[in-house]
């Protein structure tokens, strides 16, 4: 699966604009030394798109003052879409909406708002939806896997038996690759968590059910 997990790409993002936009808001001049918060706005709003997929051209750098200014007093509290999540490795973010401090950052927009970031309460608040909670508890279940006490290694095999299938991750030239029920996967993965990751995918997702039932339906 693709990994959202590897780089902060909101805070890479809106630093970057922040730098192309000389380091102040474009309506009053403030500026980060001189005490203000500087903050992203999107000039227009794009359907899907995550918060740092926009051209620089639809986004601008605004003090928190001039920000609210731009969209009025009244947040709206519903109709917020998902749009990605990141993991920031540690409580280094803040809850745009509680303030409270976070690791996992979801993102949320609204046509007549600003994207923002917030944690999994606000994400579930705010879209009406279990997304977040549910990725988060799905991430918790996928850590638990990675690090189970089940794994045994064999001649640097890693094997475990998760859900009646018999895997075994094996090193190759440039990483690993994996075997379950005997059946020899030809893929690399760099790292051995990224193996364990798309195990743990590929069993929890019924796509490894759906394999080995095709299998076994196949003619001797
Ligand atoms: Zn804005
Ligand atoms: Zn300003
Ligand atoms: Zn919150």
């Amino acid at each position: 699966m693709k990994n959202p997990y590897r780089s902060n790409r909101w805070v890479k993002f809106r630093e970057e604009l922040i730098e192309l936009d000389g380091g102040t808001c474009v309506r009053c001049g403030k500026t980060r030394q001189g005490g203000a918060t500087l903050q992203v706005h999107h000039k227009k709003y794009l359907t899907g798109k995550a918060p740092w997929e926009y051209p620089f051209e639809l986004c601008e750098t605004l003090c928190k003052g001039c920000h609210a200014e731009e969209h009025g007093e009244i947040r709206p509290s519903s109709e917020w879409e998902y749009v990605g999540e990141d993991d920031l490795g540690g409580l280094y973010g803040a809850c745009d909406r509680c303030n409270t401090a976070i690791r996992y950052v979801f993102f949320v927009q609204h046509k007549n708002w600003e994207p923002m970031a917030v944690g999994t309460v606000c994400c579930d608040d705010l879209t009406g939806t279990k997304i977040a909670s549910d990725k988060r508890k799905y991430d918790e279940r996928l850590t638990r896997f990675i690090k189970s006490p089940r794994w045994t290694e064999e001649e640097r095999r890693h094997l475990i038996e998760q859900k009646h299938i018999e895997i075994e991750i094996v090193p190759a030239i440039g990483g690993y690759r994996i075997n379950m029920n005997s059946v020899k996967g030809k893929k690399i993965y760099p790292a051995l968590n990224d193996a364990k990751t798309m195990v743990f995918d590929f069993i929890e997702s019924g796509k490894a059910d759906d394999f080995f039932k095709s299998k076994s339906d196949e003619p001797a």
